[in-house]
């Protein structure tokens, strides 16, 4: 037995994918496995794909790690976040439409997991309070508060995989005038249902994918008018009536906003669509990330390894166009360092390997090239490790469409479809439009994606 220790924080896509890669490694015959502990603060795994109704603190008084919402669609093909390892269709035995609601990926995500057995590493109820290392043992001890036994627990471990995300801490602007906006102010972390806003008239702070998704969601489900209004740059899409652009507020008087262009407006709700804070309460300022939201967050090599102290690695830290294959392509590779299959080059190599990707990024400017980023960033990773070959560059392409599709219509891009990169099937269309589609639930959409061609229950 490798008497290695490894803690896994977080059980979202990104822990998920490390507990997959030891479990990838163990079914081709590995030895000697680390004892791995994942330490979940949720009491399900999922991470961010789980819907809570709950907003504020949990039930034990934890943050409520949770933004997603209902009747929340992925704004990205699935063709682009397909498992090398394990395709939609043999998930849902057939093929399925390009875009589905989330119970739908969530379904997805846990399907792999629960196939594998893997669950059985992972505490629920134990949010991480602190994390320590140990310069003269060279480990590091990781607190956790247990609120299934009521106790905290102390333990030492050789790795720490920090898998808690960055889509959870909300950014939280102030503009002059706020405190007298008499109605309500939330942040889209804490949007639950468009059906709250129907019939009313609600500004959205941000101009990044929250405010589109949130506008796009509110105007199906009634919201009567929609204002999105942006810092930078305005979304520009060809909007339907009810949903309308303006630049940055100057300040709010009582219920009315004015924006810099000098027009202004009455509001029965904000919204601020403004991003999330990276936020680990839990680590030390020596072990602690600190970053924007963006493709390359510096001190980490190759994205991951924390580089004065690569014990400590940091999952799904990007900003992303890729998502559940680049946690996986980041896990395996993570995974074969932890198993000493690859070794780490000492720091200045690291850090010189960082600043080429830093320069390379510094120069990226369009979407397209954003994309190809992403994608050569994970190659890297991917042909480095036993990964499933996958076509990253190919689905680099779908992302492509997906950008021109979302142009050629906001309201519809939904309904395209694409080519998975792994079975080389042709994705069914989505059967209704969907503007038309209101309940969101995993069994009407396997309903609607099933019934009429094949009357079958899709195997699972
Ligand atoms: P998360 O999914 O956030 O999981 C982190 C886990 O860590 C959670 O389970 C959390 O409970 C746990 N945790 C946090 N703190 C602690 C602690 N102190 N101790 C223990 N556990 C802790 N991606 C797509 O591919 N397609 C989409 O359509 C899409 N839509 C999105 C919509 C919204 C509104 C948001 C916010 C994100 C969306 N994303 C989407 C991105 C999404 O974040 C990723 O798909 C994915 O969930 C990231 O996985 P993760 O494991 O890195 O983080
Ligand atoms: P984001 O992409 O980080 O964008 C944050 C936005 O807030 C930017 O437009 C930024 O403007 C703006 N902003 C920040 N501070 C501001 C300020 N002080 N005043 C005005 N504007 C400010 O965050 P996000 O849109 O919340 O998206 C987060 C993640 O969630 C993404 O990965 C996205 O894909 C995902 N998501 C997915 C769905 C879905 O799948 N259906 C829905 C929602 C979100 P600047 O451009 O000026 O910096
Ligand atoms: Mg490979």
């Amino acid at each position: 037995m490798n008497n290695k220790k490894i803690a896994i924080l977080g059980a979202g896509p990104s822990g998920l994918a490390q507990l997959r890669a030891f479990e990838a490694a163990r079914l081709n015959g590995v030895e000697n496995l680390p004892e791995i502990v994942c330490y979940e603060k949720q009491s399900e795994m999922g991470g961010m794909w789980n819907y809570t109704w709950r907003t504020g603190l949990d039930k034990h008084g934890e943050p409520v790690h949770g933004s997603m919402y209902r009747y929340l669609w992925s704004n990205g093909p699935k063709e682009c976040l397909e498992f090398a390892d394990y395709s939609f269709e043999e998930h849902f035995g057939e093929p399925i439409a390009s875009y589905p609601p989330r119970a739908v990926l969530k379904d997805y995500i846990i399907g792999r997991i629960n196939k594998q057995n893997i669950s059985q590493y992972i505490k629920f109820d134990c949010p991480v309070r602190w994390v320590t290392f140990n310069d003269e043992t060279k480990m590091f001890t990781v607190t956790v508060m247990n609120h299934k036994t009521g106790k905290q627990e102390v333990n030492d471990f050789d790795y720490v995989v920090v898998a808690t995300g960055h889509f959870s801490t909300p950014n939280m602007p102030y503009f002059k005038g706020l405190e007298d906006f008499p109605n309500r102010v939330l942040h889209a972390h804490d949007f639950r249902d468009a059906l709250e806003f129907k019939n009313k008239e609600i500004l959205l702070i941000g101009g990044s994918y929250s405010a589109e998704d949130i506008a796009t969601q509110c105007y199906k489900y009634g919201t009567k008018s929609i204002t999105i209004s942006y810092r930078t740059q305005a979304l520009g899409y060809d909007w339907p009536e009810g949903i309308s652009e303006a630049p940055l507020i100057t300040h709010f008087e009582d219920e009315i906003a004015h924006f810099a262009d000098g027009t202004s407006k009455r509001f029965d709700a904000i919204i601020m669509c403004t991003g999330y804070l990276f936020h680990f309460p839990f680590m030390p300022d020596p072990l602690r990330l600190e970053t924007n939201n963006c493709l390359y967050p510096e001190n980490l090599y190759k994205g991951v390894f924390w580089q004065s102290n690569p014990q400590l690695i940091y999952l799904g830290m990007q900003d992303q166009y890729f998502t559940f294959n680049m946690f996986d392509a980041q896990a395996w590779y993570a995974r074969d360092v932890m198993l000493g299959k690859i070794e780490l080059p000492k720091l200045d190599i690291r850090e010189k390997d960082e600043k080429i990707w830093l320069d390379t990024y510094s120069k990226v400017q369009t979407v397209n090239e954003e994309i190809d980023f992403q994608a050569a960033y994970i190659r890297e990773l991917v042909d480095a490790t036993d990964y499933p070959e996958f076509h990253v560059e190919k689905q680099g392409d779908i992302f492509k469409e997906w950008k021109k599709d979302k142009k050629g219509g906001i309201m519809s891009f939904r309904e395209k479809a694409y080519r998975s990169t792994l079975t080389n099937n042709m994705a069914p269309e989505l059967p209704q439009p969907w503007l038309e589609i209101l309940d969101d639930s995993l069994e009407h959409f396997l309903h609607i994606s099933f019934e009429k061609e094949t009357n079958s229950i899709p195997k699972k």
